[in-house]
Formats: structure tokens, C-alpha cells, sequence
């Protein structure tokens, strides 16, 4: 399968890595749009948040647990936002689930 996602994680691609573990990979955003711009993307290609299953629970928690970590690493104390867009309408470029975290600036409400 050709992904992007799926490359810059075996390393075909290279990417300003974060963090990894056994189930996800965390890398800085080629096109920042804060000060702190991450991708928490699972190891395991699934194409958006549309396609997750009962299977992935423990996979989804891992991701979600990992974000104040993350947070407190970048010294987002004054707070962030985690984004999953899905799909066409919701703006996916990119068809391998990811989440960006966003911070270091103040966010607008509603998003565009
Ligand atoms: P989406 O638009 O699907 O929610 O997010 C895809 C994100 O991937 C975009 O923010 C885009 O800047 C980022 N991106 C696209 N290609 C690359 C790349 O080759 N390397 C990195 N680090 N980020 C990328
Ligand atoms: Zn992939």
C-alpha cells in the first residue's frame, strides 16, 4: 500500500520524530500551524477515525493518554487542542489516522 504516513514511520521518508513506541509514532508537522504542531499517528495503518473498531480501544486510549504527556514535554501548561479530521468534508489530506496537537498560541473558535 502506498501511504505517506506508513513511510515516514518505517523510515522511507524521513520525519523530525518525537516520540515512538511499540503503537504509535510522533512526529513535528512539515507545514506548522502553531508553535507546537505534532502528529500522534498509530503504527498501524488505519485510514481515519471513520474506520476504527472495537478492536483498536486499547490502541485509541494508548494515543490518548500519551497527549499530556506530549503536552507537558513542549511546555504546552497553558493549554492545547487535538484535531482528527476525517475525512473529505473534514478536511483529511492524508489517509492514515493521525491527531494534531496544536500549541503554544491561542486557538479560534469555530475552526475554519
Ligand atoms: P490532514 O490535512 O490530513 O488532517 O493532515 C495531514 C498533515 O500532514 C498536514 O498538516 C500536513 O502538513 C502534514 N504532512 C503532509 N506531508 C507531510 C510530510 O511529508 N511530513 C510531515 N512531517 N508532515 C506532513
Ligand atoms: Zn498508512
Amino acid at each position: 500500500m502506498d501511504c505517506l504516513f506508513c513511510s515516514i514511520i518505517s523510515g522511507e521518508i524521513p520525519s523530525s520524530k518525537v516520540y515512538e513506541d511499540d503503537l504509535i509514532y510522533v512526529f513535528k508537522d512539515i507545514d506548522p500551524q502553531a508553535p507546537v504542531h505534532l502528529l500522534i499517528i498509530p503504527k498501524l495503518h488505519i485510514d481515519s477515525l471513520d474506520e476504527v473498531e472495537e478492536e483498536h480501544r486499547e490502541l485509541l486510549s494508548h494515543i490518548l493518554l500519551k497527549v499530556k504527556d506530549l503536552a507537558k514535554e513542549f511546555n504546552l501548561e497553558k493549554g492545547y487542542r487535538l484535531v482528527a479530521n476525517t475525512k473529505e468534508e473534514g478536511g483529511q489530506s492524508v489517509a492514515h489516522l493521525h491527531f494534531h496537537l496544536l500549541g503554544g498560541r491561542s486557538m479560534q473558535w469555530p475552526p475554519g
